[in-house]
């Protein structure tokens, strides 16, 4: 999972990481927000009605779900369930309070990642020139984003965004090393078992 405050950098980071993978799925979330210009439904959200939502809620439809800015935003279960059984891992790009319920229910198979801006001051100048938030909203966001820097300790992972490439690699090489662990290749006992037959 990967977590950071918005204007972090956070969704170029995990769209290029999914596109250079094929065994990563995207978890695409539900949302009640209003598309930003330039998103497309069922490619960045599904954007759906309050009440959709709602009866999303009821049929228990999702892993986890949070109220963010006064919208709500949820994983849908089903579509992370095909992907875990055809082997993939899957990629949440969800808030803070979502990855630590996911992180609760999948227990040490889940991995936190944290992507930090270089200040404050810079996450402000690129909330301002994405324009796409009132001055509350952006005040609201650098204040969130203070309690959640604080939390890094409960992260597996902190990434520092200074400089896109050098992030990107970063979060690549997190990936290929935690996919390589041997909890997660139970393939390797196999193998091993058939060098310890063999003669020499
Ligand atoms: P935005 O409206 O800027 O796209 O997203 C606002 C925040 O909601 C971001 O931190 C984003 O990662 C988070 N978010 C997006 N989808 C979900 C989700 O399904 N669950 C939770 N808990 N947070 C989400």
């Amino acid at each position: 999972m990967v977590v950071a405050p918005s204007g972090v950098g956070k969704t170029s980071l995990t769209r290029r990481l999914v596109s250079d993978h094929g065994d990563l799925h995207l978890s695409i979330s539900a949302t009640t927000r209003e598309p930003r210009p330039g998103e497309h439904d069922g490619r960045d959200y599904h954007f759906v009605s309050r009440d959709k939502f709602q009866s999303m809620l009821s049929e228990d439809a999702f892993l986890e779900w949070a109220e963010v800015y006064g919208n709500f935003y949820g994983s849908p279960k089903a579509p992370i369930m095909d992907a875990l059984n055809r082997g993939e891992s899957v990629l949440f790009d969800i808030d803070f309070q979502g990855a630590m319920k996911v992180h609760k229910q999948a227990g040490p198979d889940s991995v936190l990642v944290y992507i930090l801006p270089p200040s404050l001051a810079e996450m402000s100048r690129r909330l301002h020139t994405r324009s796409q938030d009132s001055e509350e909203v952006i005040h609201r966001r650098l204040s969130r984003a203070k309690d959640e820097v604080a939390a890094w300790e409960q992260f597996d992972y902190v990434i520092l965004n200074d400089d896109f490439d050098r992030a990107y690699a970063d979060l690549a090489h997190i990936y290929h090393a935690e996919r390589l662990k041997r909890a997660r290749n139970p393939w390797i006992g196999d193998l091993v078992n058939d060098l310890l037959r063999e003669e020499i």
